[in-house]
């Protein structure tokens, strides 16, 4: 069994830029012009992501098994 991967999407249309998500995991999201975005789309599962999507204020952050697409967070 290889490592469990994640899926991150951020909604620019929903994202307020708080920059949450950055303070939380900044080796996973930067801040641009029009919002944040996932500097990994696809990633090995790791909490921190997890942590900024349930700290969104938004919840444009989703995460999701690239497996099988199930959720993970929010
Ligand atoms: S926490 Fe949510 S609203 Fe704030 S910058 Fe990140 S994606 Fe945008």
């Amino acid at each position: 069994m290889g490592e469990t991967r994640w899926k991150v999407h951020v909604d620019r249309d929903a994202c307020v830029s708080s920059g949450n998500c950055v303070a939380l995991a900044a080796e996973r999201f930067e801040l641009t012009d029009d919002g944040a975005r996932p500097l990994q789309e696809i990633l090995v599962a790791d909490e921190a992501v997890v942590e900024a999507a349930e700290a969104c204020p938004m919840e444009a952050i989703t995460v999701v098994d690239a497996a099988d697409g199930s959720e993970v967070a929010p």
